[in-house]
């Protein structure tokens, strides 16, 4: 998608304008960019995605948090007294980073609908992150495997067991890569990375381990148990808990998106007269938005 906007374009996610905005990391908002462009985007993202280029400040543009990972903006435009946001992926509940989206009035409204159906709700990220501790304490002498996405998760996961569990869990190099990058604008992680000596030595006695979705398996952790000769157990933490079965021993469902209600209300903050979704359907959102169901007992 682009936005024509005062002359120039402005490609939101995508590599096909005179500007380039980068909401966040994640891959599926990085396609077609190419490494010489201007972009507009946060110091945080161009580092974690390896952006290259030159970051730019196109003037009536402004970027306000986005929760989501580190580094998430969501894109204002303001242009002959009427203002466009483009909200990349949000969330609005508070992690354990204190991150949340941001809110401002505006006409028209792009936004993401990853969750937009009534059917996911999700529970406050503390009450997950109590429940992750629990499973952890109940399991303290087998290995543990929690399937996570790489960016944003994993690093949320790792806060999680430090500050929960006082655990310094393994890590594997691509979600180290992030770690660094959290670290270096102030997010402190304690972890190991496999492969280094203070992993091996944390893989002497009993572990837990934060490994790619594609890991988190019961075949796999069943080759860990034989590798280790200790009784291993999987997890995943992620949103689509909600609604698939995950062949695992437990699911999680913590997730860095809105859900449902979180879309409608933010929908419903912002007061856009245009509102459109860049992916998916959110047509139930707008159902809700008109026949006023907003939830009132949300983000208070
Ligand atoms: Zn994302």
């Amino acid at each position: 998608m682009r936005l024509p906007y005062k002359g120039i374009t402005i490609a939101l996610d995508n590599g096909s304008g005179d500007y380039s905005f980068i909401s966040h990391a994640h891959a599926d908002h990085l396609n077609g960019i190419k490494r010489q462009q201007n972009f507009i985007a946060s110091e945080e993202t161009h580092e974690l995605a390896g952006l290259g280029g030159k970051l730019v400040d196109v003037e009536g543009t402004k970027l306000i948090n986005a929760g989501h990972v580190l580094g998430a903006r969501q894109l204002v435009l303001e242009e002959d007294g009427r203002k466009t946001v483009y909200t990349g992926d949000i969330s609005l509940k508070q992690n354990i980073f204190g991150l949340s989206a941001e809110t401002v009035q505006c006409d028209r409204l792009i936004m993401e609908s990853t969750y937009a159906h009534p059917e996911y709700v999700f529970p406050d990220n503390f009450d997950i992150y109590e429940s992750i501790a629990k499973w952890i304490r109940e399991n303290d002498r087998k290995n543990l495997l929690i399937g996570a996405y790489e960016l944003g998760k994993a690093q949320e996961i790792i806060k999680v067991l430090n500050e929960y569990c006082g655990i310094a869990p393994v890590v594997n190099e691509r979600a180290e890569r992030f770690c660094m990058t959290y670290e270096k604008f102030g997010i402190k992680l304690e972890r190991a990375v496999v492969g280094s000596e203070e992993a091996e030595d944390v893989m002497r006695g009993r572990f837990v381990a934060i490994v790619p979705m594609r890991h988190a398996k019961r075949y796999f952790a069943a080759n860990l148990a034989k590798a280790f000769e200790r009784e291993t157990r999987v997890g995943v933490a992620t949103g689509w808990a909600l609604q698939y079965r995950f062949n695992v021993d437990a699911a999680f469902p913590m997730s860095d998106h809105a859900d449902f209600n979180d879309l409608v209300y933010y929908a419903e903050q912002t007061g856009a007269s245009k509102i459109e979704f860049f992916e998916g359907d959110g047509s139930k959102v707008v159902s809700a938005l008109k026949n006023k169901i907003i939830n009132p007992l949300l983000n208070k």
